[in-house]
């Protein structure tokens, strides 16, 4: 048995029994985890409601030595429960589709330290309604760079030159490559030069908010890219369309 101390933040819950809940927490230190709260859903005193999904906490887990992978939540104290972000449904849509991508993007016990602190930052952007809605092409970028998922949008992903008026993507090869390599990717698909321009921008660090209409098909693409990756499409995008992002 080994107890130890971590910055957590609650990616999923599970209910389990008539009272105790299963957590997945994305921790700063030991990475993704799973860990059972006993009686989670009746100790007020434990607990107190810390343990729904986008919380940030410390935690107190032991685990339960090698061969098991679950660890048992001793105790847990809120550090910021994001509130505010809870009553506005497009605003949950986007926190719970953050938590669902951190969570597929990522292992059991590989920490991302960086990824943890943009998640971390990102929800409390969410909860101070600052997040315009370019800072979600943002976050997915840096989500997929922190976990070695990044796709390339300039320069051309097979010959390294520019991308130039004609680029094609494909998840497949990593990214964009231009009209000239277009031949060896038969599933590429074009796009349109602003779109990529404008993800590599964000990938550089621009802060410029994209026009509506750019930010839906450079939306496109990166969940094409994503799904891809992770071999099908993420719950929460579905729900994100649903209410809408903006
Ligand atoms: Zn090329």
């Amino acid at each position: 048995m080994d107890r130890f101390v971590d910055e957590a933040l609650v990616l999923s819950t599970v209910d389990y029994g008539d009272a105790d809940r299963i957590v997945t927490f994305f921790t700063r230190d030991h990475g993704r985890l799973t860990a059972f709260a006993a009686g989670a859903r009746k100790s007020k005193r434990r607990f107190a409601g810390a343990l729904e999904a986008g919380t940030w906490l410390k935690a107190s887990l032991v685990s339960r030595g090698a061969g098991q992978e679950t660890c048992r939540v001793d105790k847990v104290d809120v550090v910021k429960s994001f509130h505010r972000l809870r009553d506005d449904l497009p605003l949950i849509a986007r926190a719970l589709y953050c938590l669902e991508l951190c969570r597929e993007l990522t292992r059991d016990g590989q920490p991302h330290v960086e990824l943890f602190e943009a998640l971390k930052d990102y929800l409390a952007l969410l909860d101070e309604r600052k997040a315009g809605p370019t800072s979600l092409l943002k976050f997915e970028l840096d989500a997929l760079q922190y976990t070695g998922f990044m796709p390339r949008f300039s320069p051309c992903a097979l010959c390294h030159g520019p991308t130039g008026p004609q680029p094609r993507f494909d998840a497949q090869h990593g990214g964009v490559v231009c009209f000239a390599c277009s031949p060896r990717v038969p599933h590429g698909v074009f796009v349109p030069p602003a779109v990529v321009e404008a993800l590599a921008g964000l990938q550089a660090g621009a802060r410029v908010p994209l026009a509506p209409e750019l930010r839906a098909r450079a939306r496109e693409l990166l969940n094409v890219f994503i799904a891809h990756h992770l071999g099908r499409q993420l719950k929460s995008v579905a729900f994100m369309e649903q209410v809408g992002l903006d």
